[in-house]
């Protein structure tokens, strides 16, 4: 039997008049995620999305590509038959014949689905005529007998009756839903080491935001191994959000001068109001709408409320922290599902604990922090390390 891959989509069907916007998004999001492999292609027929390829062994793999575009709810491997009344029913009995072989299946039910109104069984007694010709054909094996079960079935046989063909399908591989990227303007995310930023950038490019980064180093103290992290976080989040700029710069000298010129418990929120200073205007260089961290409530000392509130006075381009009011362990099974957490969690140094203080202030007050950068000529060290910036362009890991 001829399969294909059958694309169902989650929120881009709400989307009323831009629909069609998004769907032709979406398919040249698919086509791009798929053309490795041997004469793919992608079309849409009747309201839905298919693709398919010559190289049938690599189908499944081809349906877990397709599963990380965002914008796709689920794809599934399906047979592609005739839409012929005699010949559909028999052509279930041996889809089922077929998958018995590989998993063990006891009970199932049909449900069938007639787009095409034309032809002349409804769905109903489809379901049921199908589900008479599986019992059939399947229970030659006393001991490995098939029932029907309305109720739990171990398999729910799908089958959808178009104009010129009829799908058969049982299995569906879940994607993120979300909406295709490319669909929601550009943001640059402050990415660290760390396991939040990754998980952060990948959940805004969820929401169709394209993705370009900004990452801060203390050069030599921090290693090339700890900056070698990022880029491998990058080419990671690149699996999802396609070829990513990453600006490393060098935030040693600043960090030097607010040692040297300011009181230490501010250390930290002194030097992420540079990082934010530096980052926006980067984004404005890049292009970029909005700044994304991955800042979260109450994690660490600068995330109090106030620290958030100090550190977001230092730039006036919007900043979006997705995972502001999320716990910890749900951002830890978000960055292990996309598959940033085993990275993230080896232990390189990161610029910020260069210079920890002991006791970092978690209530700092702006005056307070604004009399402090009066010490420093802030425009000096952010030209001369912006002047430094190193860019790697990371693609997508290809194996
Ligand atoms: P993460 O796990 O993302 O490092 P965190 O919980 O360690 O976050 P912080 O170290 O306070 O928290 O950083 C908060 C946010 O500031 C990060 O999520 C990231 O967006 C940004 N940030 C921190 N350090 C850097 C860095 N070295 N380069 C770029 N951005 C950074
Ligand atoms: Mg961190």
């Amino acid at each position: 039997m001829n399969k294909v891959l059958i694309i169902k989509y989650g929120e881009i069907a709400l989307k009323g008049m831009n629909k069609p916007y998004f769907e032709r998004v979406l398919m040249e999001r698919i086509r791009k995620a798929i053309k490795s492999f041997k004469d793919a292609s992608v079309w849409r027929y009747e309201g839905v999305v298919f693709a398919r390829t010559d190289d049938s062994d690599r189908l499944e793999e081809m349906a877990v590509e397709i599963s990380k575009v965002f914008g796709v709810a689920t794809v599934s491997i399906a047979a592609e038959v005739e839409s012929d009344p005699e010949t559909i029913f028999a052509d279930a009995a041996e889809y089922m014949k077929e998958i018995r072989k590989e998993q063990v299946i006891s009970t199932f039910k049909v449900e069938a689905k007639r787009s095409n109104k034309q032809f002349p069984i409804i769905s109903p007694e489809i379901a049921r005529r199908a589900g008479a010709a599986i019992l059939k054909t399947c229970n030659d094996d006393p001991d490995y007998q098939l029932r029907v079960n309305v109720h739990e079935p171990d398999c729910l046989l799908f089958m959808d009756v178009r104009r010129d063909k009829t799908y058969i399908y049982h299995d569906k591989i879940a994607g993120f839903g979300g909406l295709p990227l490319g669909t929601n303007g550009k943001g640059l995310i402050l990415l660290s080491g760390g396991i939040d930023s990754p998980t952060a950038a990948w959940m805004m490019a969820k929401r169709g935001m394209t993705i370009e980064a900004i990452h801060f180093h203390s050069y030599p103290f921090t290693s090339d191994r700890a900056k070698e992290k990022v880029l491998d976080l990058a080419e990671i989040l690149a699996g999802y959000c396609g070829r990513i700029k990453v600006h490393c710069i060098n935030l040693l000298e600043i960090q030097q001068a607010i040692n040297e010129h300011c009181p230490e418990e501010q250390m930290t929120i002194l030097s992420r109001r540079f990082m934010m200073k530096i980052a926006e205007r980067l984004a404005r260089e890049v292009k970029a709408d909005v700044l994304i961290t991955g800042e979260n409530i109450g994690q660490v000392a600068s995330q109090t409320v106030q620290g958030l509130v100090v550190t977001d006075n230092a730039v006036e381009i919007p900043v979006m922290r997705p995972l502001i009011a999320m716990d910890k362990v749900d951002i830890m099974a978000i960055a292990q599902k996309i598959g940033t957490f085993e990275t993230s969690i080896q232990p390189f140094e990161d610029c910020c604990t260069v210079f920890l203080p002991k006791h970092p202030s978690t209530k700092p007050k702006l005056e307070s922090i604004l009399e402090s950068e009066s010490h420093l000529d802030g425009e000096a060290l952010i030209e001369k390390a912006m002047a430094g910036t190193e860019v790697y362009t990371v693609n997508p890991n290809q194996n």
